[in-house]
C-alpha cells in the first residue's frame, strides 16, 4: 500500500499517542491505513506543546504505552515526570520500530468527512486537496490540541513577540533581557512561568483565576526502581487499568472526615509528599463531599502561604472560586516559589482586568504593561474543537456540530447515532482527560479492533449506536458528573474557558475502570446498544484484508 491509496479500509486523523496506535492495530489486522496529521511531525500534544518546563504529569513509567512489552523493557525514562522534548523523542521511535510514519500524509488537515449511504464509505477530504475513501472513519484528532487564542481588544495589533504554549516555535525561544507578559495560569501557565523568569528581565502574570498547583517531585530515575518497576510491569498495568484514573494508585480506604486529625494530616502529607496531580486521589471522598474537599483545602492553601513570603501575594494565588480538584490539579517545578523573585510581578486581573493590547503591550484598567513578549498560555476549544473544526457528515448530510450544539452526545465516548462506521478516539463521553491518557487510548483501541473482528465474523457491514444507547449513555455520564464537586466549577471539563459554548460535563467521571468494565459488557452482549448492518457489501466497499 502507497500513502497515495484513493481508497482505503480504514482512514485515522492525527498522529498523536492515539492515532499511532490505532495504525498499528489496525494494519495488524491486515487492515490498509491511510492517515492524516495537519503537523508537520507526528506526536501530537507533545509536537505542538514545546513551550519551556513542559512536561507529563502523569508519571512516564506509566504514562507510555504497553502494548509492546519488548518496547517497555527496552525504553528507560530518565526523570519522573519527562520532558516535552523526552516523550516526543519516545513516539518518534516507537514510530520507528512499528514503521507508523509510511501510513501518514503529514501537513495534511483533514477538512471534511462525508458518509454515502449508497457506497457505505466516508469520504475524507483534506486541506491540500488530496481526497480518500474508507470504509471506517477512526477520528483521533485530539482533546486538546485546539488552542484557544482568546479575543481581547488589541490582540493583533502587539508588536513583539507572540506566542501560545500550545503552538510554541520549534527554534528556541529567547527571554533573555525581555519583558515578557504571561496570560493564563493553567498547567501550561504554571509550568512555564519558573523557567522563563529565569533568564526574562521581567515577568507579569496575567493572572485571572489562580488554581491549585501542587509541587512535582520530580527527580531522576535511580537505575534500581527502574529494574524493579520493570520486573513488575505487567502488574502496574494490569492495577492500572483497573484504576479510576489509569495509575497504580489508589485513595485512602475511608472517607476525609472519617478519620481523625492527626491521621487526615498523615494522609496528606503522605500525598503532598508524593507530589503533583495524585494529590486529588488522597481521599475518596475529597471532589464529592463538600466537607471532605474543604479540609484538602485547608491543607494545601496552608502550604502556599510557606512557599510565598509575601503574604498579600500569597492570598491572591489560592483559589477562592472552585472546590480543589474540579480543574485539574497542576503539578509543578517551583511555581508558588517563583513569586519571590523580585523579577516577577502578578497582576491580578479580577481586581484589574485587561482592557486592550496594544502594539507595545497589555493595559489593565488601572495600568500599562510595556512588553517585548506576550505569551498566552490560554488553553484550548477541549474535547470538542478539533472535531468541530471539520466538516463531519453522517447519514441524510447530517451533521456533527449541529447534532452536537448542545453538548457531545456518544455512545460510550466512541461512536455517535447517524454517523456509521465512525470512532473517536479518548473524545468526550470517555474517561479520557481524567484518566492516564496513553492506557485510555490503548483500551479505545483495542476495543474497536476486537468489534471489528465481530464484524468481520458475522459479515457486518456498519455499525453505529442507536439513538437510545446514546441518550442513556448521555443520561449516565450527566448523572455521574452531578454526584460530584466538579460541575460547580468553570473548568474546560465543561466548556466555560470557550465563550457560547454550551456548559456539559464532557468526559466519562466514573473510573477508567469502570468503563472499561462496561465496554466489555457491551461486547460480550453482542454490542449492546449498536445495530449492526449486515447487508452485502456494496462493490468498492472495501472490505478488504490484506
Ligand atoms: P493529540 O496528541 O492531541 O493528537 C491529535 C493530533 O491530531 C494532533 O497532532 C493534531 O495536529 C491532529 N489533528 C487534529 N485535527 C486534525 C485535522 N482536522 N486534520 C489532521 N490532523 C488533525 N494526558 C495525560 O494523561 N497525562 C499527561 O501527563 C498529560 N500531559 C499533557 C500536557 C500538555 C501540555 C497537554 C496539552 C496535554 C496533556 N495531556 C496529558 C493530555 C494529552 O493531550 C494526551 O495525553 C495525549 O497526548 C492525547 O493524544 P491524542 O493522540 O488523543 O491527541
Ligand atoms: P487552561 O487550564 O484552560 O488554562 C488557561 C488559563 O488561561 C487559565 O488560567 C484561564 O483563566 C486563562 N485565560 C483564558 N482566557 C483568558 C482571558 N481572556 N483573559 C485572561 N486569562 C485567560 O489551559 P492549559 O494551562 O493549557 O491546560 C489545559 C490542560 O492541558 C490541563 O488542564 C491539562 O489537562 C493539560 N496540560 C497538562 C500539563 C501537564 O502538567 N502535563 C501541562 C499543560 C497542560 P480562567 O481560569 O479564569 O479561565
Amino acid at each position: 500500500m502507497t500513502t497515495q491509496d484513493s481508497h482505503v479500509d480504514v482512514v485515522v486523523v492525527g498522529a498523536g499517542i492515539a492515532g499511532l496506535y490505532a495504525v498499528h492495530r489496525f494494519r495488524a489486522r491486515g487492515m490498509r491505513v491511510r492517515g492524516f496529521e495537519s503537523a508537520s511531525g507526528l506526536g501530537g500534544t507533545w509536537f505542538h506543546n514545546r513551550y519551556p518546563g513542559a512536561r507529563c504529569d502523569v508519571e512516564s513509567i506509566d504514562y507510555s504505552y504497553s502494548f509492546d512489552e519488548d518496547l517497555q523493557q527496552e525504553w528507560t525514562w530518565s526523570e519522573r515526570f519527562a520532558t516535552q522534548e523526552e516523550i516526543l523523542r519516545y513516539l518518534e521511535h516507537v514510530a520507528d520500530r512499528h514503521d507508523l510514519r509510511s501510513a501518514y500524509e503529514f501537513s495534511t488537515r483533514v477538512t471534511a468527512a462525508v458518509y454515502d449511504e449508497d457506497t457505505r464509505q466516508w469520504t475524507v477530504e483534506t486541506d491540500t486537496g488530496a481526497s480518500v475513501t474508507a470504509r471506517f472513519c477512526v477520528l483521533a484528532t485530539g482533546v486538546l490540541s485546539a488552542t484557544n487564542m482568546p479575543d481581547i481588544p488589541g490582540r493583533d495589533t502587539f508588536a513583539g513577540e507572540l506566542h501560545h504554549t500550545g503552538e510554541w516555535p520549534h527554534q528556541p525561544v529567547d527571554f533573555g533581557g525581555k519583558r515578557v507578559g504571561i496570560i493564563g495560569t493553567g498547567s501550561s501557565g504554571i509550568q512555564s512561568i519558573p523557567i522563563i523568569a529565569e533568564s526574562a528581565d521581567h515577568v507579569f502574570v496575567f493572572q485571572r483565576s489562580p488554581n491549585y498547583s501542587i509541587p512535582a517531585r520530580n527527580r531522576p530515575l535511580t537505575p534500581e526502581f527502574v529494574a524493579e518497576v520493570k520486573a513488575t510491569y505487567p502488574e502496574r498495568r494490569r492495577l492500572s487499568r483497573l484504576s479510576g484514573g489509569g495509575s497504580p494508585y489508589t485513595p485512602h480506604p475511608k472517607g476525609a472526615l472519617e478519620v481523625d486529625a492527626a491521621e487526615r494530616i498523615r494522609v496528606f502529607d503522605e500525598w503532598w509528599d508524593r507530589g503533583g496531580v495524585l494529590f486529588a486521589k488522597a481521599f475518596p471522598d475529597q471532589t464529592s463531599d463538600p466537607a471532605a474537599n474543604a479540609v484538602a483545602r485547608e491543607y494545601v492553601e496552608a502550604e502556599i502561604r510557606k512557599l510565598v513570603r509575601d503574604p498579600e501575594i500569597a492570598e491572591q494565588l489560592i483559589p477562592t472560586d472552585h472546590p480543589i480538584g474540579t480543574k485539574r490539579i497542576v503539578t509543578d517545578s517551583g511555581y508558588f516559589e517563583t513569586y519571590n523573585r523580585a523579577n516577577v510581578t502578578l497582576v491580578n486581573l479580577r481586581r484589574t482586568p485587561i482592557t486592550e493590547i496594544t502594539a507595545s503591550g497589555v493595559c489593565t484598567s488601572e495600568q500599562i504593561y510595556d512588553l517585548d513578549m506576550l505569551v498566552f498560555a490560554t488553553g484550548f476549544d477541549a474535547m470538542t474543537g478539533a472535531l468541530s473544526r471539520i466538516d463531519i457528515r453522517g447519514r441524510d448530510g447530517r451533521e456533527l456540530r449541529a447534532e452536537w450544539s448542545a453538548g457531545p452526545r456518544t455512545y460510550l465516548g466512541l461512536a455517535v447515532a447517524g454517523f456509521p462506521n465512525m470512532f473517536i478516539l479518548s473524545g468526550p463521553g470517555s474517561p479520557s482527560v481524567l484518566a492516564n491518557m496513553v492506557l485510555t487510548a490503548e483500551q479505545h483501541v483495542d476495543w474497536i479492533a476486537e468489534c471489528l473482528d465481530f464484524m468481520d465474523e458475522r459479515n457486518a457491514c456498519t455499525i453505529e449506536p442507536t439513538s437510545e444507547a446514546v441518550s442513556d449513555w448521555v443520561a449516565e455520564c450527566n448523572a455521574k458528573a452531578a454526584a460530584t464537586l466538579f460541575p460547580t466549577a468553570d473548568s474546560w471539563y465543561l466548556g466555560a474557558n470557550i465563550p457560547g459554548k454550551p456548559r456539559v460535563f464532557m468526559p466519562y467521571i466514573g473510573g477508567f475502570g469502570a468503563y472499561s468494565a462496561i465496554c466489555d459488557d457491551v461486547a460480550a452482549a453482542g454490542y449492546q446498544g449498536f445495530e449492526l448492518d449486515a447487508a452485502e457489501v456494496p462493490s468498492g466497499g472495501g472490505h478488504h484484508r490484506r
